[in-house]
């Protein structure tokens, strides 16, 4: 299950931003996933509940932005909306295109919370 290498990735960055700020623990994190970035939420989800305990994103609240895939057609140009690879494109047919998002998996924002 490679949610959980992701969801442990996670927490490693966290951990980084809140030694080097000082910080008591991650209050807020954003994440944005693609579409494309063959992340399962449900998978995710239960990644979560199994690294996050004892960590400095235990009880941080989490959001997630899903980002829809977008491909832009190498024939002409026609920016649209793919649920996959290859699929092609509405205005000419043609095969060809450019990724433009979708494969994304990032942490968007984190608030950190600080020590008193
Ligand atoms: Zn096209």
């Amino acid at each position: 299950m490679h949610e959980l290498s992701i969801v442990m990735s996670i927490v490693d960055s966290a951990r980084e931003q809140v030694a080097k700020h000082q910080a008591a623990r991650v209050e807020s994190i954003t994440l944005e996933i693609g579409a494309l970035a063959g992340i399962e939420p449900d998978a995710l989800e239960f990644a979560w509940e199994a690294a996050v305990p004892d960590t400095v994103l235990a009880g941080a609240e989490r959001h997630i932005l899903y980002v829809p895939a977008m491909a832009k057609c190498a024939g002409c140009g026609h920016e649209y909306e793919i649920q996959q690879l290859f699929e092609p494109c509405p205005q000419c047919g043609e095969y060809f295109s450019d990724l433009l998002q979708g494969r994304e998996l990032k942490i968007k924002t984190m608030t950190l919370m600080a020590n008193d």
